[in-house]
């Protein structure tokens, strides 16, 4: 079972800024002094960039939502955002390159930063492959034709060469892939966003991206802990501070801290921290 975060900005795509790439250098020099790296051994230096911590040595990435899971001989992509041009590259190095491909996509809604990157999804402009576009609200795949008309981009949805099947499914309902359940509920998102879980016989994780939690009494939760309830992994909207997510209230995004909560209260395994706010630094 493989999970990769190919973009896990919310709202905007946030690429790095020249301030925040010069405060990574100076920590890095700083980090260098303390632990009396000689700059001039380049092996030593390397091994050193290689164990500074993400904050100062990686970045947690400006791209927005895209996830993908492989296990069981599945491909399943979770949302299209720009992330979604990474998660491009690599599958055209695979047999996506060759017209060989069948990947699942699961949308858990449609604002801009979980559909704008489907247009730059080269595997969709190889014929051959085939893509499952599983859905609940009812409008998907008419926002994604949109979004690839004359006026918004230069490539007509409707031309796309690789083979596109919809799927509509109904809030609470589970698909079946192979040995895998992928069953959905729904979050308190502006439009509504859904959540997925997908078990298998051994594991469960959970995406529960664009969702607030207003009322953490509970009546009011009890049917979030139950869908991730046990699961291996928890991917939690944590897109704003706790004071934050008071101050914008039904802006339809939490916070680590009701994560924490949350994940604590449903026996989850491993919580991962995810849609972060653009305007924050890694
Ligand atoms: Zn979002
Ligand atoms: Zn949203």
């Amino acid at each position: 079972m493989k999970l990769t975060f190919w973009g896990v900005r919310g709202s905007l795509p946030a690429p790095l800024r020249a301030e925040a790439i010069k405060a990574k250098i100076l920590l890095g020099l700083k980090e260098a002094g303390l632990a009396g790296v000689n700059l001039q051994d380049e092996l030593a230096l390397m091994e050193f960039v290689d164990n500074l911590p993400v904050n100062i040595g990686g970045t947690i990435g400006g791209n927005t939502t895209c996830l993908t899971l492989e296990t069981a001989g599945k491909f399943i992509i979770f949302d299209a955002g720009s992330g979604m041009r990474e998660l491009s590259r690599y599958l055209m190095t695979r047999e996506f390159g060759q017209g060989n491909g069948h990947a699942h996509i699961f949308f858990t809604h449609t604002h801009w930063d979980h559909i704008q990157g489907f247009p730059y999804f080269v595997p969709a402009f190889v014929p051959g492959n085939q893509f499952d576009i599983y859905y609940i609200h009812p409008y998907v795949p008419d926002v994604l034709k949109r979004q690839m008309t004359a006026q918004t981009f230069p490539a007509d949805f409707t031309m796309l060469p690789a083979a596109i099947r919809f799927h509509q499914l109904q809030p609470e309902e589970t698909v079946t892939l192979g040995p895998l359940r992928v069953g959905n509920i729904e979050l308190q998102h502006p439009n509504k966003a859904y959540a997925y879980r997908v078990d298998s016989a051994d594991y469960a994780i959970v995406l529960a991206t664009d969702g607030e939690y207003k009322r953490l009494d509970r009546p009011s939760i009890k049917q979030y802990l139950d869908f991730y309830h046990n699961a291996d992994v928890l991917i939690f909207d944590a897109q704003y501070s706790v004071r934050e997510a008071i101050i914008k209230e039904d802006w339809g995004h939490s916070s680590a801290l009701i994560g924490a909560d949350i994940a604590r209260e449903a026996k989850v395994k491993r919580l991962i921290l995810f849609h972060h706010d653009p305007t924050s630094t890694d």
